[in-house]
């Protein structure tokens, strides 16, 4: 099942849970603005290529759209939609105060100079910066882009506007970035993964873990969870998985990847196969890596307790399904990993106020961010007798369903 389906599936529940009016469910699921945008530039050799750039601008009811832009091959304008819808319940579910929305262009960065990738992101800003705005639309960075592309975007757009560094966030900090961005949405999956501990009386410190993907987001998850006395059993990345009985070292682990590019070979563990380890023995698995990794070939050989969606969309709904019925606590991407959008939400407020935090500032206003919203979760888990997917897509489809409402329909 592809997110775009999966998705409005999700929504569709909701809605059904929440007794939304059929004429404002469908207000809700078409997106605001879809852009679609030619990119033409001279490659280093002289010759033209073009692209084809996306925005999806998908609600606006509680405040500017917000989401990333990736650039890979198969960027292609459904799943640019499902990911666009995503953000505005998932802004919605951490309450902060705005919609959604997702870009991209069908490239691949890999075989693109880094001036080539300089020239495609300011032919690109300059098709849509009419838009976008601070006030508008605020683009982020996602697969295949980083801060050096929000850094371009930024200064394409304020030749039009004037400086404008709120017009994205995820900026290197020299520009304006928040500190405590880079490691935020793996401190906000360790946030998310102790709210739910507590509920059954457990905290990090005495739960044994998994983490598929050893990225930004596996990576920083797993580095404060082992900050936290939390025990990482087996990781996995790219070039292969590895497992410790007795808890891996981190940060000699973290050091081993910057040397080595991957967690293969690291000295401290054993290697294992990497089809195994999402179904390895733990308390608490985190799929950090991919989407669908969990599905029903695998789903009825999980051994852990929790799971925690550190990635977008790694439970196939079919293994959600098989999941559940073994008793295993779900905690779903829309909240688990929406630590990273909070505080690019904390970096445009820095940029708007002129007035920039430190990091302890940001950690612990992230923290409280993430815990009310577990609280908040909850609470829709017990008015509408549903799991924890249910109570996250209730919780965030209801604030924009309400913020709807009170804007008014009249034209
Ligand atoms: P990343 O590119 O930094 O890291 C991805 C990691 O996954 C790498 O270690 C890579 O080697 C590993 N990987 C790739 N294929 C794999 C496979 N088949 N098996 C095991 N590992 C594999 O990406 P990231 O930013 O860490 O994002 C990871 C996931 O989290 C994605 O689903 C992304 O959409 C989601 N996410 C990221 C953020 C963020 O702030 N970075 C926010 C929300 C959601």
């Amino acid at each position: 099942m592809n997110a775009l389906v999966a998705t409005s599936r999700n929504f569709k529940q909701a809605a059904r849970l929440l007794g939304l009016d059929s004429k404002l469910e469908r207000s809700l699921l078409i997106p605001f603005r879809e852009i679609k945008v030619e990119c033409t530039i001279p490659r280093d050799d002289g010759s033209l290529a073009s692209y084809v750039g996306f925005r999806v601008q998908h609600d606006n009811a509680r405040g500017p759209m917000k989401g990333g832009i990736r650039y890979h091959p198969e960027v292609d304008p459904d799943e640019v939609n499902a990911l666009a819808q995503l953000m505005t319940w998932k802004t919605a579910v951490v309450n902060i105060p705005y919609g959604g929305a997702k870009g991209g262009i069908g490239c691949s960065p890999g075989n693109l100079s880094l001036s080539e990738l300089e020239r495609l992101t300011r032919v690109f800003t300059q098709k849509i910066h009419d838009l976008i705005g601070v006030q508008t639309d605020v683009p982020a960075p996602d697969m295949g882009t980083n801060s050096q592309t929000m850094a371009w975007i930024l200064d394409e757009y304020s030749k039009f506007h004037g400086y404008s560094p709120a017009i994205v966030t995820g900026k290197p900090v020299d520009l304006g970035g928040s500190l405590g961005r880079d490691a935020a949405t793996g401190r906000g999956v360790m946030f998310a993964t102790e709210a739910l501990l507590a509920e059954y009386g457990m905290s990090i410190s005495d739960q044994r873990f998994v983490v598929q993907g050893f990225g930004n987001v596996g990576s920083w998850a797993a580095e404060i969870i082992h900050e936290n006395g939390g025990k990482v059993v087996a990781v996995s990345d790219v070039t292969g998985a590895i497992k410790n009985r007795n808890g891996l070292d981190i940060p000699a682990l973290i050091k081993h990847v910057k040397q080595n590019g991957g967690v293969k070979d690291f000295e401290g563990a054993d290697s294992i196969d990497p089809k195994t380890l999402l179904l390895e023995d733990c308390d608490v698995l985190i799929p950090a890596a991919l989407g669908g990794v969990l599905n029903r070939e695998n789903a009825g050989d999980v051994k852990a307790k929790f799971i925690i969606e550190a990635a977008n969309h790694p439970t196939d709904p079919e293994a959600d399904e098989i999941l559940s019925k073994k008793g295993v606590i779900i905690l779903p991407d829309i909240y688990a990993n929406a630590g990273g959008v909070t505080v690019s939400y904390f970096e445009w407020v820095q940029n708007i106020q002129g007035f920039m935090w430190d990091e302890t500032k940001v950690n612990d206003e992230l923290k409280k961010y993430m815990t009310r919203a577990f609280q908040n979760l909850k609470e829709m888990c017990g008015t509408h007798n549903c799991n924890l997917r249910m109570g996250a897509f209730t919780l965030g489809v209801n604030r924009v369903a309400r913020a709807t409402v009170l804007r008014g329909w009249e034209a």
